[in-house]
């Protein structure tokens, strides 16, 4: 028997004054599996993704995330702020700009969230800070600043951080579009390592050949619709929708 979904989004909606930007979404995602939510600039993905841990209030529809869920529309009584905070802290989020403490060393980046969020101890939360940065390949870099690491190095400490909260799923939101062409490779591997690893995982992403590979399931919004959904390679060898194909046809 399957286990219930990890992630489930019924009938979301979300808009930012009289712009609708999601229209009636539902999403599901089991556990351990990674969907990939590909679409033109606009369509949603960025906003989706925050409605699925909630830095974005839905205007409607619901949100569920592991044992915890929300319900959100006229009459619904929205999450309080202790709530709202240890929702977050299981669903990790990583941006495409990084968003690092740039006072802090790669070590105090990891360490702030399980030290301040959790209640660690300074030295639970340094081990842990140190396991999960050699995960991500920077045993040689903890105690640099941000300014000193390059954007694909970065960006693995950004991961590394997101991880130090334990979290249920895992949501990336472009993690390598601002990355010079040679230094998406190793923030993809590390991606793809963790899928390996079974952390459940939606990615918006614009490289459709990871997506491909790494995703179980591709979705494909446009306008704040899921226009397609399917296995990955079905979505992105042999679209049904003209939408999707007319999207897919750019990257060749
Ligand atoms: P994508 O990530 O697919 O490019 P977004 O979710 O970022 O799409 O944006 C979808 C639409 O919502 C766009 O028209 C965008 O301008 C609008 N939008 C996103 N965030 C806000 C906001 N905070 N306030 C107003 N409009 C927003
Ligand atoms: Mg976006």
């Amino acid at each position: 028997m399957n286990p219930q979904p990890k992630i489930e989004i019924a009938a979301l909606r979300k808009q930012f004054g009289q712009l609708v930007v999601l229209k009636d979404i539902n999403l599901t995602v089991e556990q351990g599996s990674v969907v990939a939510l590909i679409g033109p600039s606009g369509s949603g993905k960025s906003t989706l993704l925050r409605c699925i841990n909630l830095l974005v209030t839905p205007n409607g529809g619901s949100v569920r995330v592991g044992g915890d869920s929300f319900v959100f529309g006229t009459g619904a009584k929205l999450p309080g702020t202790r709530e709202l905070a240890r929702f977050r802290a299981n669903t990790g989020m990583v941006f495409q700009h990084f968003n690092l403490f740039p006072h802090m060393t790669a070590l105090g980046n990891v360490m702030e969230g399980p030290v301040t969020v959790r209640g660690k101890s300074k030295r639970e939360a340094r081990e842990l800070a140190l396991t999960l940065l050699a995960k991500v390949g920077l045993s040689d870099k903890v105690d640099e600043y941000p300014s000193r690491l390059s954007g694909g190095q970065k960006q693995r400490v950004a991961i590394a951080r997101a991880l130090a909260m334990e979290p249920d799923v895992m949501l990336f939101d472009e993690a390598t579009s601002a990355l010079d062409p040679e230094l998406v490779g190793e923030v993809l591997s590390v991606m793809q390592k963790l899928a390996s690893e079974g952390m459940t995982m939606v990615i918006v992403t614009h490289e459709i050949a990871f997506a491909r590979e790494v995703a179980d399931r591709v979705i494909f919004m446009r306008d704040g619709l899921v226009i397609e959904e399917g296995p990955a390679r079905q979505v992105i060898d042999a679209p049904r929708e003209a939408a999707t194909q007319a999207f897919l046809s750019h990257f060749h």
